[in-house]
This record gives structure tokens, C-alpha cells and sequence, in this order.
């Protein structure tokens, strides 16, 4: 798949965490990290000894990412909390959030990137073997060519169409858009 469509798939499957999430302000760096790893496992076609669809393209890679993420986030969450007591702009995560938010936009977009991968028709005979290495089966659900532009621009524009419903739907109920947006239209009466 081109990287708009893995982009677009992102977009759409860290929708959930908008619903999930306590705090809704914390879902746009969700939905940012999300992104940030949307495309990750596409390294394994560029570094050397591996091939395209080797080990990042599992769900054990996905799983190990999103633990090593979260706990980073922990980590730095428990280390920054005693500034974020001195500077106010600072923001102040518990750990336990921190690790939900770290590991909730890193499973996203690596969920993501596997899920639209294992729809396409293989090419060059690499199908991704995603349960590696339980199992060597691949899995390759042959819905769709890797370039088929209709699938690409669709995911991506099915992925905006959300995020920007989602976006004004947040703006609504924080109280953060103008009055005249929100209430219901009534037509002007002359009498
Ligand atoms: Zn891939």
C-alpha cells in the first residue's frame, strides 16, 4: 500500500481512542504518535539482511513496540513530573496514562499498518507472515493491489472525513467553538 493509504488506515483505527480517552485533549498526541508509526514497519524493505514484509510486518513486533513505547513514556513521565509541579506549562502525566498514551498511539498505527497490508494481493511473492513466529502462514487477503489508487485515496479520504467529524465533535462538547455554531438553525421571521 502507498504510505497515503497506511496513513489513512492510522486515521481511522485511532478514531476508538477519541471514545476511550478520559481526557479528551490527550487524543491528539494519540492520534500524532498514531501517525508517527503508521509507516514504521516499511523499514524492514531498506535496512540490510532483512526483506519487505520480514519482522516489523508481525503482530509480535507490534505488540513488543507498544510495550517498549509505553514504558518509555512511563519512564519520562515519572522523571518530568517534578518540573511539571514548577513550570505550569508543563504538562503533568501519571505514569499510568503516560503508558496508555504511549502504547494506545503505538498499537494504532502499527494495528494499522499490519491490517492494511494483510489486504492487499502479494506482490513480488512476499505476503506478509504475520503471526511469525508462532506460525509462518501467510496472510494476504488479495482485496486489493498495492498502488490501486482507489483504495489508497479512499482510505485517505475516509481517514479525514473521520478525524475532522471527530474534531468538531471534541470542539463541541469542551464548549470550544462559538455559541451561533453549535445552536440549531431557525430561520428569520419578518413579521
Ligand atoms: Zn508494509
Amino acid at each position: 500500500m502507498f504510505p497515503l493509504g497506511h496513513v489513512g488506515m492510522a486515521l481511522l483505527l485511532v478514531a476508538p481512542a477519541a471514545v476511550l480517552l478520559d481526557r479528551k485533549r490527550r487524543y491528539l498526541p494519540v492520534v500524532a504518535l498514531a501517525l508517527a508509526t503508521a509507516l514504521l514497519p516499511d523499514v524492514d524493505g531498506k535496512i540490510p539482511f532483512s526483506h519487505h514484509h520480514g519482522g516489523p510486518h508481525t503482530v509480535l513486533f507490534a505488540l513488543s513496540a507498544t510495550l517498549v513505547v509505553g514504558l518509555a513514556f512511563a519512564f519520562v513521565s515519572v522523571n518530568v513530573r517534578w518540573l511539571a509541579r514548577r513550570i505550569d506549562s508543563v504538562p503533568a502525566f501519571r505514569p499510568r496514562s503516560a503508558f496508555a498514551l504511549g502504547a494506545g498511539g503505538t498499537l494504532a498505527g502499527l494495528a494499522s499498518h499490519l491490517l492494511a497490508d494483510v489486504l492487499m494481493i502479494p506482490v513480488a511473492d512476499n505476503p506478509a507472515e504475520p503471526f511469525w513466529p508462532v506460525s509462518e502462514r501467510a496472510v494476504a487477503l488479495g482485496l486489493m493491489y498495492p498502488g490501486d489508487p482507489a483504495w489508497n485515496y479512499g482510505l485517505l479520504g475516509a481517514g479525514i472525513a473521520v478525524q475532522v467529524g471527530l474534531t468538531v465533535h471534541l470542539l463541541r462538547i469542551c464548549g470550544c467553538l462559538p455559541a451561533e455554531l453549535t445552536e440549531p438553525w431557525t430561520p428569520n421571521r419578518k413579521n
